[in-house]
């Protein structure tokens, strides 16, 4: 007999792991997420009228339309996987509450299955993560600019040369940070953009993305970039002059060298060579950890799982490049 303890939602890595493990208690997670008032719809039609096939986990819609029968992963980012949820649901966990990430390498030995499909259900999965950044920032805002990636250091003097040439900052992928300090509650909340080529770095574009995230009238802390001269017409621009010093007094742009500091341990540690054009993914999950650091393990998980829906991302869509981290 299952006792109703064993039946209660999962808190830890561990009692996720046994949780998911049974087919129905993985079922009812995705069930409760996608259907929460406990009717489930057909995904083409929008009927109420379905019947449960017990014995391939799917439903029939009573209309009568092409792709009648449906599982509950049709229209998730899960979609045309064939991989079970028990694993799916793991990985969500694991993703969702590994402080420095987790590689598809890593995965791929946890939860068995191939290092390829750990790599995409990993990229899947932070697709789910995107967009819980909580809308725009206000009060104290730090902005701050940082490069990340490139591995000049490990290469010889003339390839480092040619590459330089054709690729600006040295490999480098130049990202913005924008992060609205809570000192009452220590949640602060970060969002960081990547800014693509020599062009994003311009005035106009540079403020341009301070402007679409910054509520009007905030107080805007910078470094002296030339770039945001000009922001003291919608808000209140503080400069923390790098050259002179780090602080003076509350004006300082220290809560992003913090986070900066956080996610080039990540990249480093975990995905040691992330290509630019998926960096923005990693970015996104950082920040996603980050945004939620004061909820529990169960909830940042609830909130990753709860995100799957009327997603898509084919492998075809993600590239045609190596998977390797
Ligand atoms: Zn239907």
């Amino acid at each position: 007999m299952v006792s109703t303890i064993a039946k209660r939602h999962p808190k830890t890595l561990q009692q996720a792991i046994v949780y998911f493990a049974d087919p129905d208690m993985a079922l009812a997670t995705m069930i409760r997420l996608r259907w929460p008032d406990g009717v489930i719809k057909c995904p083409t039609c929008g009927c109420e009228k379905v019947a449960f096939i017990r014995s391939r986990m799917v439903w029939e819609c009573s209309e009568k339309h092409a792709k009648r029968q449906f599982s509950v992963k049709v229209g998730t980012i899960m979609e045309d996987s064939p991989i079970k949820l028990d694993k799916w649901l793991t990985a969500m966990w694991l993703i969702a509450n590994a402080k420095n990430g987790i590689s598809s390498y890593e995965l791929a030995r946890s939860i068995g299955v191939t290092q390829k499909s750990a790599w995409f259900m990993l990229h899947r999965i932070r697709l789910a993560m995107q967009g819980k950044d909580g809308g725009r920032l206000g009060g104290y805002v730090e902005v701050d600019e940082t490069y990340i990636g490139g591995k000049a250091r490990f290469m010889s003097g003339e390839r480092k040369a040619r590459l330089s040439a054709k690729r600006p900052f040295g490999g480098k992928v130049p990202v913005m940070g924008l992060l609205q300090r809570s000192p009452e509650t220590g949640a602060s909340v970060v969002k960081t953009v990547v800014l693509t080529g020599e062009r994003q770095l311009k005035k106009h574009a540079m403020q341009s993305l301070v402007r679409d995230r910054v509520d009007t009238g905030s107080t805007v802390n910078t470094d002296a970039l030339k770039s945001y001269l000009g922001l003291d017409r919608d808000y209140i621009h503080k400069v923390i002059d790098h050259a002179e010093a780090y602080a003076q007094g509350t004006v300082h742009t220290n809560g992003l060298e913090n986070y900066w500091s956080l996610l080039k341990r990540m990249l480093h540690g975990t995905y040691v060579s992330v290509e630019p054009f998926h960096l923005f993914r990693y970015l996104d999950e950082q920040a996603f950890r980050f945004n939620l650091r004061k909820l529990s393990d169960a909830a940042r998980f609830a909130f990753a799982a709860g995100n799957v829906f009327g997603k898509r991302l084919t492998f075809a869509q993600l590239t045609a490049s190596n998977p390797t981290c």
